[in-house]
């Protein structure tokens, strides 16, 4: 099967040998920490590194994004408590 779209090797140290893998990760955005639960990637036996090729790069930004706005709204509903 031929897909152009996602990249089979490690991008950090060029090792073929990367798989498939989904479990929970913790990313840094602009210093925020944002945990994903069922974080979807392509992860390096060599060298460690998580790497979202094509279409998972998409469905990640996306689920940061998702993330990002539930606790954003979790904080605004906590401020709206607080004193004036
Ligand atoms: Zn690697």
């Amino acid at each position: 099967m031929e897909n152009n779209d996602r990249t089979d090797f490690c991008i950090e140290c060029g090792s073929r040998d990367i798989f498939e893998e989904t479990s929970p990760f913790t990313h840094v955005v602009k210093g925020r920490p944002v945990h994903i639960e069922r974080d979807h990637h392509m992860r390096c036996r060599a060298c460690d590194a998580v790497t979202y090729p094509g279409e998972m790069l998409r469905a990640f930004l996306k689920s940061i994004t998702d993330q990002i706005r539930r606790e954003d709204a979790t904080l605004a509903a906590g401020c709206d408590r607080a004193p004036r």
